[in-house]
């Protein structure tokens, strides 16, 4: 059977995994990293996936698929800039070319993640689909009548930096005000947490530093009925109704999946949003959207890198 190398960068770890034409994970190797030099990156990452490549599932490898952080330039594997990382220019691509004689193919992680779940996960038996991951950013995919939408420079998909809250809203990473990443994603649920804290004194999620608090802690206390929490997860959860609804208008996918760890609410989290998508969807149809929780979890990049290698790049039909 045929396989590939499905590579995910992430903030703290590089994970190369060997992964089947279903979608199936055989094999995975994971490091650390706890700096982003681009030595340091590189040479875990070339490591990793020489662990893939010597493991016994490693079969019939077509090629390696990298999902970095970062706009790139997916002709030559070149990161044009990755604020994740502070990288400029770097030649990942053409770096791990000089190493490996398989074909390497460069990526977006988000979008990796999309082709994932569209592939294997929650978006299969669909042509129109959207991930969202709600980590310590929002990182997107848009799948459009069956093709995974790149645009001119590969930036499409940054879902994350709409601006949803130009005026009132936290100063985004990016730099800008209000961007839906700043509102909704896993760090805006700290920061809804912490911009009521003065109407909360007696919270429990103050009895630790505020650069202890965690997106888990709130969402938990909100799940078990603390006031606090529970004003923090509603204000959040508005935030979020207004990005996805707007994702409604911008793609009228048939299923917007919700992934990274403040998706593991489920229900509670659904059930938290519908109304006001419903509200704030007006000129789509409503409810033809069904929102759900992803289906491959931290698997999604991997999986998705290595789709992406076993079809010869982003740009070959879907089907
Ligand atoms: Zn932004």
């Amino acid at each position: 059977m045929k396989t590939a190398i499905g590579v995910d960068l992430g903030g703290s770890h590089v994970t190369a995994a060997v992964v089947d034409e279903n979608g199936k994970i055989l094999g995975s190797h994971e490091q650390d990293i706890e700096e982003h030099g681009v030595d340091v990156v590189l040479k875990a990452t070339g490591d990793m996936i020489d662990a893939a490549l010597h493991d016994r599932c490693a079969d019939g490898v077509v090629g390696i698929g990298i999902g970095s952080p970062g706009n790139i330039d997916l002709r030559s594997g070149t990161i044009r800039y990755s604020p994740n990382f502070q990288w400029e220019n770097v030649p990942l691509g053409g770096r791990l070319r000089d190493r490996f004689k398989e074909p390497i193919y460069v990526g977006n992680d988000a979008r990796c993640a999309a082709l994932g779940e569209y592939t294997y996960g929650s978006g299969r038996g669909t042509r129109n689909f959207v991930l969202l991951t709600l980590g310590t950013g929002i990182g997107g995919g848009i799948v459009a009548d069956g093709d995974l939408v790149l645009g001119t420079a590969a930036g499409a998909g940054e879902i994350g930096h709409h601006q949803i809250r130009a005026r009132d809203g936290f100063v985004c990473n990016c730099g800008k005000i209000g961007c839906f990443e700043a509102q909704a994603s896993g760090t805006g649920l700290i920061r809804h947490a912490l911009a009521v804290r003065d109407s909360f004194p007696r919270s429990t999620l103050l009895e630790r530093k505020p650069e202890k608090l965690s997106s888990k802690a709130i969402r938990k206390a909100a799940q078990a009925g603390d006031r606090h929490a529970l004003t923090a997860w509603r204000n959040f959860c508005g935030d979020l109704a207004i990005g996805v609804s707007n994702v409604i208008a911008f793609v009228n996918p048939q299923v917007i999946a919700l992934g990274g760890g403040v998706s593991t609410a489920g229900d509670f989290m659904l059930d938290s949003i519908r109304t006001r998508v419903d509200e704030l969807t007006t000129m789509v149809p409503k409810r033809e959207t069904h929102v759900v929780v992803a289906q491959l979890g931290n698997d999604a990049g991997p999986i998705g890198a290595a789709t992406m290698a076993m079809r010869g790049g982003f740009k070959t039909p879907l089907t």
